[in-house]
């Protein structure tokens, strides 16, 4: 495993792009089946997230479930035309410990499928459900690998509570998986009094105060690491339906819906964000041990002027 510090990081947006009712592992969310049945409020909020970006001349990563790029193509174009990068999370949000190793190849197989043809364009970078990836199934690299993608972003370098590696180096490197080699690039993490604490995505952006975020974005620009933040649609969304959670899950889901949006226009009005595919092919480059399995030339996504989608 190799691993490589930028020097001049490249700071990543990254936004997973599913709705409200895709909360993980909980007999108290709805089935698969059932979705069809609920009303959409993603394509709202990405406007939001692409006119925030577009704002600060951001580039950003949107991972789309398959699922959703079969109900609104035309965001997921929208993200593409805008200069933003399209990348895989999976076809319907399954969590790889819980489906195992076939039927998560299988529904990987079939986002990358669905979400090319809907751009056009190879789709080279994948994030799990969850960050799925625990010491136990970390089969998920040969598998992410052998499904044809070329980066992968589903390493969580601290305990979660659906993944995690604790022990995982923090920031990206090379998995050489059965599949050939793989560029890994883990959310960030900075050292809060000996322990990796993720101050930058999800629950744990809502949840950290602002002044905290700004010191964890400073230190890791300071030693030479990229920032790497993630997103949901439903966290700019303070008056999306809840689901009947238990108390702590509801608390992780919910907490501060109102700060997020904040907390992103700090971000993106100092800091630069790129997409993690030219973050991934600086990785590839520098470390040159993967036969440029990232391709160094930008995609469409990555070389247009923003333009209203
Ligand atoms: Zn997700």
């Amino acid at each position: 495993m190799d691993t490589f510090a930028p020097i001049d990081p490249i700071n990543v947006f990254s936004c997973e792009l599913e709705d409200w009712f895709h909360i993980l592992d909980s007999d108290r969310v709805p089935r698969t089946e059932d979705w069809p049945t609920l009303p959409l409020r993603a394509e709202r909020n990405v406007n939001r997230l692409l006119e925030l970006l577009a704002e600060h001349g951001a580039r950003a990563t949107f991972f789309c479930l398959g699922w959703m790029a079969e109900r609104m193509p035309h965001v997921v174009r929208r993200c593409w035309q805008a200069g933003h990068e399209i990348a895989s999370h999976g076809h319907a949000h399954v969590l790889a410990s819980r489906v195992g190793r076939r039927a998560f190849l299988e529904d990987i197989v079939r986002a990358k499928a669905i979400l090319e043809d809907c751009i056009g364009q190879e789709v080279i970078g994948f994030r799990s459900p969850g960050f799925g990836v625990k010491e136990e199934n970390r089969w998920v690299f040969d598998v992410v690998a052998e499904a044809g993608y070329r980066y992968d972003a589903s390493v969580f370098p601290a305990s979660h509570g659906h993944g995690g590696l604790r022990h995982a180096r923090p920031d990206p490197y090379v998995v050489r998986t059965g599949c050939g080699p793989l560029v890994e690039i883990p959310v960030s993490t900075v050292q809060v009094m000996g322990h990796r604490a993720c101050l930058f995505g999800g629950g744990y952006l809502r949840i950290t105060p602002l002044p905290l975020i700004r010191w964890g974005v400073r230190r890791l620009n300071r030693e030479g690491r990229p920032l790497v933040v993630y997103i949901h649609p439903r966290e700019i969304d303070p008056s999306h339906p809840r689901l009947p959670l238990p108390l702590k899950r509801r608390f992780k889901c919910y907490v501060n819906l109102n700060t997020t949006m904040r907390k992103l226009q700090w971000l993106c009005t100092h800091c630069t964000f790129r997409t993690m595919r030219a973050l991934a092919a600086h990785v590839d480059e520098r470390i040159g041990a993967t036969a440029t399995r990232v391709p160094a030339v930008p995609g469409r996504g990555e070389a247009a002027v923003p333009v209203a989608g």
